[in-house]
């Protein structure tokens, strides 16, 4: 009988497919960490199409368009299989070794059947842009350490440590109105929307962020003008409200008119002196940042310049997490925010396997400070369920950030962080107030926040 992968592969099979743009995967992948290294990039990697291995007809004046990016965002389980059908080579090296270390491989169809089942455990569905799914090396997918952060892969997927839940930060109970959560007392986090360009494993907000998936039924936030009334009234109705973060989801997923819209009246209340919009948009679809035909960019910097104008603060903080990542069409567009005025700052979430060594850090760090982004935050992994097998010990992010301090100037120095499960906002990971490193358990107080209250952060079951 067959297997719900099998049918769904068969489905695959005889879909009508893209395939006439999409190249061999035979073809050489093009490293993004190699043409990084180039001397003078804006100059010289313009002319490299990063994305022609995989779309072979498309030129750069097509791929730049954020309209070709959307209209080809992988974003459903049978594109996607369609999708690796195409790209992914007919053998590929297994586990974390490469195939020239023991020359074991594995065969498409088992690549396949292992994100189709691992799809199928995940609390987060899949959507994955152009430009990531171009940066990642297909030839070696199972080492790819982008592939890593959007695809589940139910071979390497661990069983959940005990105390992960999918809303670990507590948000929803810390939330007077659906949608705005208020836990520091001058600060609230204004959630907009609850689509994203791409939906990333290890999602704080997994309990509502992203389509429903086969074991979540997500508590989603609709961008309606009503619901986003009654948070701007509360906001409106406490003084002591300073500070907010516009975020969900992702303000790249808003509408030109929706992000002028809630910046204006933000920039309306007198007491509001800064905000700032989150989005992964400049990590993962960098073309609607230059493209001219696209509003949204200038819907954000007129924003921006008129809270200048007005003395607020109006900055983007934005969230990347490898250097391969980053591409000359990154660099554009950061260049092009830092040539209109705008602020922008990255934080990073520490990832096994992604992320979580020195030098990787390191050279991510610097690539930030170069694109005038400021390394703001590299979180700890949130303990929400699903991503055991991508979270770190808090002894790994101590070590890394004890060993990167000194070899980066201080200004473009991270602060490595927790954001204490239950709700204590965060605090940087050298202020536990005890860390039994054999049972993997920290504790903390968040005096600011959350009074005495003693609050927990549990290291994965299998530790480093
Ligand atoms: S872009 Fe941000 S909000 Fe969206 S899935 Fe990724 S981490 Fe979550």
């Amino acid at each position: 009988m067959a297997t719900p992968f099998r049918q769904s592969l068969r489905r695959v099979r005889s879909s009508s497919t893209s395939e006439s743009t999409i190249s061999p995967s035979t073809h050489k992948h093009i490293t993004i960490a190699s043409l990084a290294k180039s001397p003078a990039p804006s100059t010289t990697l313009k002319t490299i199409p990063y994305w022609q291995h995989i779309w072979r007809n498309v030129d750069q004046s097509e791929f730049l368009t954020y309209r070709w990016q959307t209209r080809n965002t992988v974003d459903r389980p049978e594109k996607l299989l369609d999708f690796l059908k195409t790209v992914v080579p007919e053998r590929i090296p297994d586990a974390v070794k490469s195939a020239k270390e023991d020359g074991r491989l594995i065969t498409r169809e088992a690549f396949l059947e292992d994100v189709y089942n691992g799809m199928a455990k995940a609390p987060m569905s899949v959507r994955l842009t152009p430009h990531v799914l171009s940066v990642i090396n297909w030839q070696e997918p199972l080492q790819d350490p982008v592939l890593r952060q959007f695809l589940p892969l139910k071979s390497r997927i661990l069983p959940d440590h005990p105390e992960l839940t999918l809303d670990s930060l507590h948000e929803e109970g810390d939330s007077p109105i659906p949608g705005l959560v208020h836990r520091y007392p001058d600060k609230v986090l204004f959630l907009a929307t609850s689509v994203c360009p791409v939906y990333c494993r290890f999602c704080t907000r997994s309990y509502a962020v992203g389509a429903d998936t086969e074991s979540v039924t997500k508590h989603s936030l609709k961008p309606a003008r009503r619901r986003w009334d009654a948070m701007f009234e509360y906001i409106e109705q406490n003084p002591a409200i300073q500070d907010v973060v516009v975020s969900g989801g992702d303000s790249y997923y808003l509408d030109p008119t929706h992000l002028t819209r809630i910046g204006h009246r933000l920039l309306g209340i007198p007491h509001i002196k800064r905000f700032r919009f989150a989005t992964k948009g400049l990590a993962v679809c960098p073309m609607r940042m230059t493209d001219p035909n696209d509003a949204w960019v200038n819907a954000f910097v007129e924003v921006s310049d008129r809270g200048r104008e007005m003395g607020k603060e109006v900055a983007m903080h934005t969230h990347f997490n490898h250097p391969n990542e980053i591409t000359w069409a990154t660099e554009m567009a950061a260049r092009t925010l830092f040539q209109r005025g705008v602020r922008v700052r990255n934080q990073t979430v520490l990832l096994r396997g992604v992320n979580d060594t020195i030098p990787m850090m390191a050279e991510l760090i610097r690539k930030l400070s170069d694109l005038m982004i400021q390394p703001y935050y590299v979180y700890l992994g949130d303990m929400v369920k699903g991503v055991e097998d991508l979270r770190t010990s808090l002894a790994t992010a101590l070590h890394i950030e004890q060993n990167l301090i000194g070899g980066i100037a201080g200004f473009n120095m991270p602060k490595f962080v927790v954001d204490l499960p239950g709700g204590g906002g965060k605090r940087p990971i050298t202020s536990f107030e005890t860390y039994d490193t054999k049972a993997g358990v920290s504790t903390w107080t968040a005096p600011a926040v959350a009074g005495d209250k003693v609050f927990q952060y549990h290291d994965p079951v299998k530790r480093d």
